[in-house]
């Protein structure tokens, strides 16, 4: 007998398998063209990308780091500026912040759905000696967004700028409504892996004013107004126009790739009720996309080995606490109490297998061999 093939937490090869013929049709169409960098399909893709959300402009660039370095500027972030995010984010967040010339602070998170702790920071924000927040970036962990409409009305009060970190979270919804569009900018990935993934990086800005649009156009391009004339110390950060239209072939597919997801996830919260992993919660009013499906266990390394001798493997997203990383460790400002929640979840968590190429056999696996760990 075959040994069983081995489940793994993405499987971007897929995508090329079930797309090939459109995907073809689209690289031949671009390859043929003579345009590569910033041309017709890059603009079709912004659009198509923009309208999907309920946007107003989305801007194409060359990475998820690069489109949230560039949102936090086009939100006015400056040198010396404090922004404020989770400390159990990819580095790449925190990459974002410092590039955009900020400061770093770290907030605690709600241990239930791993998301920013919209309370945690009012309160915080509420002490006589909380520090002047220029930015929240709120990351949209897992594909669980946070609590948008109260994160808006904490923005109102302290004055500062929301720029969202949706690199895990295309499509997910807060009141029905996109995340994406709640912040004043917000920034994409679409890293293969991620729910939209192209096939090499990029990612977008997506922002409903145009005055903050303009600001990426130009900064993303050396910072042209025009052409050969800066106006602004820009970079070089553009989608290619091969990225764009291999996205518009998979973007038309991505409700139903995230109700695969759902659909996994259901499975998973039955599947595995009353054993000893502690379950992912959805916050009400909330429509997650299931990026990751992330269980909590107090000895997740003897689980992740557990599921690695049944053939499957089970990804830790992140093992280590932005605040405690080498590149930050004692320059991440916290409130008075630290960061225990997130610290935790840290040393807790595990994703399993979710990506929507899960045959309904692989998900049934994934349970019995959980349910088997002891
Ligand atoms: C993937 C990711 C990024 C960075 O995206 P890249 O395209 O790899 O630069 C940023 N934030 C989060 C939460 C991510 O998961």
């Amino acid at each position: 007998m075959d040994p069983q093939k081995l489940l793994e937490t993405s499987d971007p090869g897929a995508v090329w398998r079930v797309h090939q013929a459109e995907l073809d049709a689209a690289t031949r169409r671009v390859f043929a063209s003579g345009r590569y960098i910033l041309g017709p399909e890059v603009s079709a893709f912004e659009r198509e990308w923009a309208r999907y959300l309920g946007a107003g402009v989305s801007v194409g660039v060359a990475s998820g780091t690069d489109a949230l370095e560039l949102a936090l500027r086009a939100a006015g972030v400056a040198r010396g500026d404090l922004v404020v995010t989770v400390a159990n984010t990819a580095s790449a967040t925190a990459t974002a912040i410092e590039r955009a010339g900020a400061r770093l602070a770290c907030a605690e998170i709600d241990p239930a759905t791993f998301v920013l702790d919209v309370p945690a920071l009012a309160a915080w924000l509420a002490r006589s000696d909380a520090p002047a927040v220029r930015a929240v970036v709120p990351v949209h962990l897992y594909g669980h967004p946070v609590d948008m409409p109260a994160l808006g009305e904490l923005s109102r009060r302290h004055d500062f700028a929301v720029v969202e970190d949706c690199a895990q979270a295309h499509g997910a919804r807060v009141a029905g409504r996109r995340v994406g569009t709640f912040g004043v900018t917000a920034g994409f990935s679409f890293y293969p892996t991620k729910n939209l993934g192209a096939f090499g990086d990029g990612g977008a800005v997506v922002t409903s004013d145009m005055a903050r649009a303009e600001r990426v156009w130009r900064l993303r391009q050396y910072g042209w107004a025009l052409r050969h004339v800066s106006t602004a110390p820009g970079m070089n950060s553009r989608l290619d126009e091969l990225q764009a239209a291999l996205l518009r072939v998979l973007l038309p597919g991505l409700d139903a790739a995230n109700r695969r997801r759902a659909a996994i996830a259901a499975a998973y919260l039955d599947g595995l009720r009353d054993t000893t992993v502690r379950l992912p919660q959805v916050a009400a009013g909330v429509e997650p996309v299931w990026h990751q499906f992330v269980v909590r266990h107090p000895t997740r390394e003897a689980l992740r080995q557990h599921l690695e001798r049944a053939g499957i493997a089970a990804a830790v997203l992140y093992p280590v606490p932005i605040h405690r990383q080498p590149a930050y460790q004692g320059r991440t400002s916290m409130p008075p109490g630290g960061l225990p929640e997130a610290e935790r979840a840290c040393d807790e968590v595990l994703s399993l297998p979710i990506h929507p190429h899960l045959s309904d056999a692989d998900v049934a696996r994934v349970i019995d061999a959980v349910r088997a760990f002891r």
